[in-house]
């Protein structure tokens, strides 16, 4: 039995081949140990936005870590902190007037579950239960896991994970039984709040759907008093084609979660926006009303740098063209699958595509799905397949040459993992 000193995240050692050492990242490209260049497809879990070491971004870290590396952030504030929580709320939708950080997107998702707990407690109402959509995921904590989708990656810790209404997905033409869910959940009052992810849901498949049940499930939430919750952890910093999905229905939540793209994703960092309502609740002469929640690292001043570099970024640079110029090449690309028998369900959202592999036992644990990431590490391409979902999201800096390269080892994977599965 081969053991490995590093336990690496959801990674099967035991059927997996070993992991790829990189060594340095430019662009959208990694560099391996031995000189190998591989095309970063999925901007390393949905991370990075602009490219891999980009400049402005590196330069702001190195400038922060020369003046401050850390401090405690109860009782303690910093420059690079404050800024960022004005700059943010500048770019957020509106209405949401108070920052929370965190480090990464499970945390910023609990300090979200938590406030809206937090919210109805210190106003006397006695609203505790959480509702969120069939097929989501928002994270690998209990709290996360239980708002998520249950499947095989958390069976074994269903006895700690809490009750949660799951609101089916609005497929479309079944649009009208997820806002009846909705509000069947809303109508005893005792929904706390509804918790989604806009516009697509990321590890439950790259599953889309339309702005419109999105405005429309924030509707049913007002109707019923419930705080509407966005985790926009996968969707924000321009990945479905606005800076945040939110905006394409013309929403505001009472609480967005963001993280990944927030340091363009170069370094940790999170952060929970909520509503002055929100924020006013746990406003108190009573200490007993304080939003118990901290970690360590909350507000680290370097990763602040790093994200006031990316927020800067969006205003010195094109990125809206970028993002906008990926989605019409990786159109094109797509178009060409549409009439290949070994795909179905092509499908884009902004910058991210996806298409599924036709095959006898489909789901996370598809049986072609390891050999359908060593196919395309073979061709130089990081993918990492949902089960047999095949998806592609790619840094902005990625050029018309890099994802013809992508989709060609797409084209030629049934072929080629026919002859290793
Ligand atoms: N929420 C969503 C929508 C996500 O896609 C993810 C991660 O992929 C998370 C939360 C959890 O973020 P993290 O892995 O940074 O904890």
């Amino acid at each position: 039995m081969a053991r490995n000193t590093v336990w690496h995240p959801f990674t099967q050692h035991a059927l997996e081949p070993p992991p790829v050492k990189i060594a340095r990242g430019k662009g959208a490209w990694l560099e391996t140990q031995d000189n190998r260049r591989i095309f970063d497809g999925i901007s390393s879990w949905w991370v990075i936005t602009h490219g891999h070491r980009h400049p402005a971004i590196t330069a702001a870290v190195h400038d922060q870590i020369d003046k401050l590396d850390q401090v405690i952030f109860a009782g303690c504030t910093h420059e690079p902190a404050e800024t960022l929580a004005e700059k943010l709320i500048d770019v957020a939708p509106r209405g949401l007037a108070h920052v929370f950080y965190s480090d990464s997107g499970s945390t910023a998702v609990e300090v979200a579950l938590k406030m809206a707990l937090g919210y109805w407690r210190n106003i006397g109402q006695a609203k505790t239960r959480i509702a969120a959509l069939e097929h989501g995921y928002h994270g690998d904590t209990i709290g996360t896991m239980s708002a998520g989708a249950r499947g095989v990656f958390n069976a074994a810790y269903e006895p700690l994970l809490f009750d949660v209404i799951h609101i089916p997905f609005p497929h479309p033409g079944r649009e009208q039984e997820t806002l009846d869910a909705l509000d069947a959940a809303g109508r005893d009052g005792s929904l706390a709040a509804f918790i989604t992810e806009p516009l697509i849901l990321g590890a439950g498949g790259m599953l889309i759907y339309s702005a419109d049940v999105l405005a429309e499930m924030k509707r049913v939430c007002e109707r019923h008093n419930a705080l509407f919750i966005a985790d926009e952890v996968m969707t924000g910093w321009g990945r479905t084609g606005t800076l945040f999905a939110c905006t394409q229905a013309g929403i505001s939540p009472d609480i967005l979660c963001v993280a990944k793209g927030l340091t363009g994703g170069s370094l940790p960092l999170a952060a929970t926006l909520a509503t002055p309502r929100i924020f006013d609740a746990h406003y108190s002469q009573d200490r007993s009303r304080t939003f118990f929640h901290s970690s360590s690292f909350t507000a680290n001043p370097v990763c602040c740098a790093a994200a006031l570099a990316n927020l800067a970024t969006w205003q010195t640079e094109p990125v809206p063209e970028r993002v906008a110029k990926l989605a019409k090449i990786q159109d094109e690309h797509l178009a060409s699958f549409a009439a290949d028998p070994h795909f179905e369900n092509p499908r884009r959202i902004g910058t991210i595509t996806a298409l599924d592999l036709k095959v006898s036992d489909g789901g996370y644990l598809a049986s072609a799905n390891i050999a359908l990431r060593t196919h395309f590490l073979s061709h130089g391409i990081l993918l990492r397949p949902l089960g047999n979902t095949i998806y592609v999201m790619p840094p902005y800096c990625s050029t018309a040459a890099d994802l013809a390269l992508v989709y060609d080892a797409i084209r030629s994977a049934p072929a080629a993992i026919k002859a290793s599965v």
